[in-house]
């Protein structure tokens, strides 16, 4: 029996698959299959392995720390690594003086930002804007839009709504009792298409104008995913809290809250916790993840380059295949002309060796999400086979 048999009689069937691939193992921006066969990795788990699989620091970082201890309960004793982390986030996210919750998960993030927000302001509703994706707990999925994930779970969080990306649709929706909007900049899950920056400066003045939390949800286009270390930097935003979760840790399962320090010191001892915050393997993984990634940012205005310029080729060369290309900075989604011609691409350039993951509402965008620690080199091997797969179609 093969890997995927055996799964599916297993594990669950609830969770879809983008591929039937097995693989064995991953180093840098490869996978290696059970087939023998190396591929350039453009997925990136989905957007996680930033630094690239089992990047020689964070395996280190992993190993010293597994030697002397795996599990602290944060709520019972004290411990340097999720410290350690924290003060190294505080020097780079958008939110000054920023105070950390962590979690192991980006919906668990989103939970965290969401209850932050009802509980320091007393207010219940929360908003969010059409074609967004938090994740896929009862809270994230009360402002998740894409109806094919909420269908089947009855009444979610109440007082949560999605409103057109305009001024007036949030406005409207204003009762008084609304705590929190959350965005995402750029959409991860809704194709790799970055929010007009006008809308953005002027939904966060209005947020601030009427005593709304802006949360922003970085938790796909944060650590590097953009080309810089956070999106908000692209739009020169301070949110009041922020998710962040996938590329933090290079793979292990972490994520954080992130909250100014007014927020985070009126969100009362006991209001909120978790078993597992700030796991130390996991934050040491983040630790060196930080290191890698700020060493790697002077570099990632020529690999920026590299990838637009990739993208408009393949656009001029294969109109009947791509339309545009979206995003911003290093967090391109190369739109298809259908979500059929975008899986057929994908599967064809993964008999070439390359690894692509779709995303958009009919799966029609490659969301190019290549390690953050890619060379030149690699990226421009994958897009070869792109543009090869697209002149076989
Ligand atoms: N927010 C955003 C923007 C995401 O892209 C995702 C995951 N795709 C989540 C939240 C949920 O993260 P997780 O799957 O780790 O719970």
């Amino acid at each position: 029996m093969n890997l995927v048999e055996r799964s599916d009689k297993v594990l669950s069937r609830v969770l879809s698959h983008f591929t039937t691939l097995e693989i064995d193992h991953g180093a840098g921006a490869y996978l290696y299959g059970l087939d023998g066969k190396a591929y350039l990795d453009f997925a990136s788990g989905i957007a996680v392995t930033a630094t690239g699989h089992c990047h020689p620091e964070v395996v280190h970082a992993v190993l010293e720390q597994t030697k002397k201890i795996i599990h602290n309960c944060a709520g019972v004793t004290y411990i340097s690594a999720n410290i350690e982390l924290a003060e190294k986030l505080q020097k780079i996210v958008p939110i000054k003086d920023a105070r950390f919750f962590l979690t192991q998960s980006g919906s668990e993030a989103v939970e965290g930002a969401l209850k932050a927000a009802k509980y320091v302001s007393g207010k219940s509703g929360v908003i969010t804007l059409q074609g967004e994706f938090h994740g896929r707990t009862m809270g994230a999925l009360s402002v998740t839009a894409k109806k094919a994930y909420r269908d089947g779970y009855g009444e979610l969080m109440p007082h949560s709504f999605i409103a057109e990306a305009e001024l007036d649709a949030v406005a409207r929706l204003n009762d008084g009792n609304i705590a929190a909007v959350i965005i995402e900049l750029v959409k991860g899950e809704g194709g790799y298409a970055a929010r007009d920056k006008d809308f953005v400066q002027k939904l966060r003045e209005y947020c601030a104008q009427n005593k709304i939390y802006f949360i922003v949800d970085e938790v796909q286009s944060g650590f590097g995913r953009t080309g810089k270390m956070f999106a908000c930097e692209w739009y020169g935003l301070e949110p009041d809290i922020m998710a962040l979760a996938k590329g933090i840790a290079s793979g292990f399962p972490l994520g954080a809250v992130v909250l100014k320090k007014e927020i985070s010191d009126a969100w009362k001892t006991s209001a909120h916790g978790g078993t597992y915050t700030g796991n130390p393997v996991a934050c040491a993984a983040g630790s060196a993840t930080v290191d890698i990634l700020q060493r790697e940012m002077p570099r990632m205005v020529a690999k920026i380059k590299t990838v637009e310029e990739a993208c408009d080729k393949l656009l001029a060369q294969y109109p009947q295949i791509f339309l545009k290309r979206q995003g911003l900075g290093y967090m391109i989604g190369l739109v298809c002309v259908s979500g059929a011609v975008c899986a057929e691409l994908r599967q064809r350039a993964l008999a070439s060796g390359l690894l692509l993951i779709s995303s958009g509402a009919a799966g029609e965008v490659v969301r190019l999400a290549y390690p953050i620690t890619a060379t030149i080199t690699e990226l421009e091997k994958g897009f070869a086979i792109i543009a090869q797969a697209a002149g076989e179609m």
